[in-house]
């Protein structure tokens, strides 16, 4: 699938709010956005979601809801999972230019805030790929009670009853777990 420029879909220009008084807003909705999430993470739907931006005093007061699936693996049996993520969003970004005398304000007061661009316009995207980012859950599951992986054979518990005999283990396992011990002490 070709994705939409969602970077490009995501910038909105405030040059018109900001010269409005405190308290006034714009609200947009978006939909069928790939945005860039980071190499790390895989999106399973689009991005859609809405947002509101009110002016403040300082600047715009970013506030929306968004949601999207993640395309995962289930940290226990490893199936591929898709899990569906909603986050709000609640973020206030500050021109980079001063709105009285068009001077340019320090970026190093209050660094870690979302500045404007130059033009008065606000990117979204990477505020997005923030909130997806930490959405990811650390160990996703594909359900709480997933059994996992059985330990001597490596099947899913879930396929089915599941028994082993201690005694006739499989001997390319065997040599598996011996080449684990040696692979542990070399680097441990
Ligand atoms: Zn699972
Ligand atoms: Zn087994």
């Amino acid at each position: 699938m070709t994705p939409v420029s969602a970077g490009a879909e995501l910038t909105y220009p405030l040059a018109a709010l900001l010269a409005e008084p405190a308290g006034s807003r714009r609200d947009y909705e978006f939909d069928g956005l790939w945005p860039d999430v980071g190499a790390d993470l895989e999106l399973a739907a689009p991005v859609a979601g809405r947002v509101r931006f009110s002016r403040t005093n300082r600047g715009v007061l970013i506030t929306g809801l968004v949601e999207t699936a993640l395309a995962l693996v289930c940290s226990r049996c490893l199936r591929p999972i898709e899990l569906p993520l909603r986050m709000t969003l609640n973020e206030e970004a500050l021109p980079t230019l001063d709105l009285a005398s068009g001077k340019p304000l320090d970026p190093l007061i209050e660094p870690e805030i979302v500045r404007l661009t130059d033009h008065h316009e606000v990117r979204l995207e990477p505020i997005i790929r923030e909130a997806i980012q930490l959405g990811e859950p650390i160990a996703p599951v594909c359900r709480p009670d997933c059994p996992g992986l059985c330990v001597v054979c490596g099947e899913r518990l879930d396929d089915g009853p599941h028994e082993h005999d201690e005694e006739v283990l499989d001997p390319r396992l065997e040599a598996l777990r011996s080449f684990r011990v040696d692979d542990d002490a070399e680097t441990g």
